[in-house]
């Protein structure tokens, strides 16, 4: 019978850690940390920055008596308490005690790529340093090593170091092991504990204290998201689209028409929610710009992966925001790249925040169509499966649109749109290159990487960089430079490399 790693160290505690040690000479395997996570804005820093100012005080107290009992509780068995009503925005950290626990979670405080709400702190004499555990956004449990020294995280039955000032999720069963200390990660205690959780977990609700603050630079951002479109000065139009000339028919006859002819519409449902569908590099966000510049609409480009170190605190009333100043600023075009992140299927999941937002997207799409306002939403994504249900069912985003992979006449196009203004030698042929690229299954953000590619071959073919270099280069090198068949050939041999070894993630993917 297979044991679990907890079992095993209740079995026989020493020999579980001697074995570890014996182990820890052996290559780790990775433990899936999160190494690349999206920098924290400057307000998030700062509104973390104040929870770690604040006095001890403004932790509720407990008293003594109550605290040298709930000690004897097992520290694993008071944090699964605490994991139970854990939601994202808080902070639960143990130590010896408080202050020390947010000197060493001040250090690190720059990691946790959220902004915390509430803070609780259990009192624990027996670990050595102190731990800080978030949710992050996949609603993972996040654990902070805020000390000087290394802590290893026992994963099934393999050891993994977490490093000093360094942040890992850990899952039920992974046990973090200071020294000879270990401390079992849990998802429910042994018995109830919640009547006790006043009196073992000091808390801190930071919410009401900034919110008035945070709505205020929450509000600012948002409206300057409206502006981005009406200032570029060569804004993107239909013409800058390549093969998509059906769905650019589409988005005209649901958004351009009744925008312009809003008495030919007086009798029609208007479709206010959109959802563009299909592989990255299509040119979902491209098609939603130049919508939004044909409108003559303003345009709120968001993206879901990034909103959430973007916008501060409540998200919900963000979303209220965004949609109230889409409404201030109509004509607007509400555009949701990576709608996945924010709207993704709820079915399997406990995700309190996902299920909150989709419910608050819902309500604000309603009411813009029952006001008949002129917002329109447009949610992009390259996985519509894993949507809720609730969005792609509700009729609130009637309208689902494929932006497919380009056929050959649209990859001429494209190849057409982005050698505008290149110079392109008269042998090159644009048949037999909208051809290979189309065997390649190339996107159009493929062949706009594939021409500036070129582009830069042919520089470095004909000795341009190098008369950069030696400052030798005069206008006549570049009015005489063509980019040759030749160039054209190595970048797209160069994109199928990379395409068949797969270590390049797709084109236009700037995450
Ligand atoms: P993702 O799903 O990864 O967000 P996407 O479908 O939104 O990708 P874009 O970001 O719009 O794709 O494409 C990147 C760039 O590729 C665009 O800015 C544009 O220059 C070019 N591009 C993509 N598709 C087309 C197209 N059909 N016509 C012309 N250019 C295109």
């Amino acid at each position: 019978m297979k044991i679990t790693p907890v079992q095993a160290y209740k079995t026989n505690p020493q020999a579980f850690i001697s074995q570890h040690k014996a182990q820890q000479s052996n290559v780790m395997p990775q433990h899936p940390i999160n190494s690349q996570k999206p920098a924290l804005t400057l307000v998030d820093t700062n509104y973390n920055q104040l929870l770690i100012n604040k006095k001890t005080t403004n932790f509720t107290g407990i008293n003594k008596t109550s605290l040298q009992l709930v000690k004897q509780i097992p520290l694993e068995d008071r944090l699964a308490s605490m994991f139970e009503v854990f939601r994202r925005g808080d902070l639960i950290m143990t130590g010896k005690n408080l202050q020390e626990a947010k000197k060493a979670i001040s250090n690190s405080i720059d990691m946790i790529t959220h902004v915390i709400k509430r803070a609780y702190f259990i009192e624990d004499d027996n670990i050595s340093g102190t731990l800080g555990f978030v949710k992050n956004f996949a609603d993972d449990i996040e654990v902070i090593n805020p000390n000087k020294f290394d802590i290893d995280i026992l994963s099934n039955g393999k050891k993994e170091t977490l490093k000093s000032e360094d942040i890992a999720y850990v899952l039920p069963n992974d046990i973090l092991q200071f020294g000879e200390t270990l401390l079992p990660i849990k998802d429910k205690p042994k018995t109830n504990l919640s009547a006790f959780r006043k009196n073992f977990a000091r808390a801190f609700d930071f919410t009401q204290e900034v919110t008035p603050e945070i709505e205020k630079i929450n509000k600012k951002n948002i409206s300057s998201l409206g502006v981005e479109v009406r200032k570029k000065a060569n804004p993107v139009t239909f013409k800058d689209v390549g093969g998509q000339d059906k769905l650019i028919d589409e988005l005209k006859k649901s958004i351009i028409y009744p925008m312009k002819y809003p008495k030919g519409f007086e009798n029609i449902d208007v479709n206010h929610g959109f959802i563009l569908y299909g592989p990255p590099g299509t040119g979902k966000t491209h098609i939603a710009r130049a919508l939004a510049n044909e409108a003559n609409a303003n345009f709120f480009g968001l993206n879901g992966l990034e909103l959430e170190s973007k916008w501060v605190g409540e998200s919900e009333s963000n979303w209220r925001n965004l949609f109230e100043s889409a409404k201030e600023n109509q004509p607007s075009i509400i555009f949701i790249d990576e709608f996945d992140a924010v709207a993704r299927s709820r079915e399997n999941s406990s995700n309190e925040y996902g299920n909150k937002v989709v419910d608050q997207i819902l309500t604000l799409m309603s009411d813009i169509d029952n006001e008949g306002s002129e917002v329109y939403v447009i949610a992009a994504t390259n996985n519509f499966k894993s949507l809720d249900s609730a969005i792609t069912r509700s009729g609130r985003f009637g309208k689902h649109l494929e932006v497919g992979l380009p056929n050959l006449d649209g990859l001429k196009k494209i190849f057409d749109i982005h050698a505008k203004n290149k110079p392109l030698d008269p042998k090159v042929n644009k048949d037999e290159i909208a051809k290979r690229l189309f065997d390649l299954k190339a996107s159009g953000a493929d062949v706009k990487y594939i021409v500036n590619e070129a582009h830069s071959l042919g520089y470095q073919r004909a000795g341009i960089f190098e008369k950069m270099e030696n400052n030798t280069l005069k206008d006549s090198d570049i009015d005489n430079f063509t980019i040759l068949p030749e160039d054209i050939d190595k970048a797209i041999k160069a994109f199928s490399d990379s395409k068949q070894a797969n270590t390049r993630k797709p084109i236009g993917y700037t995450k």
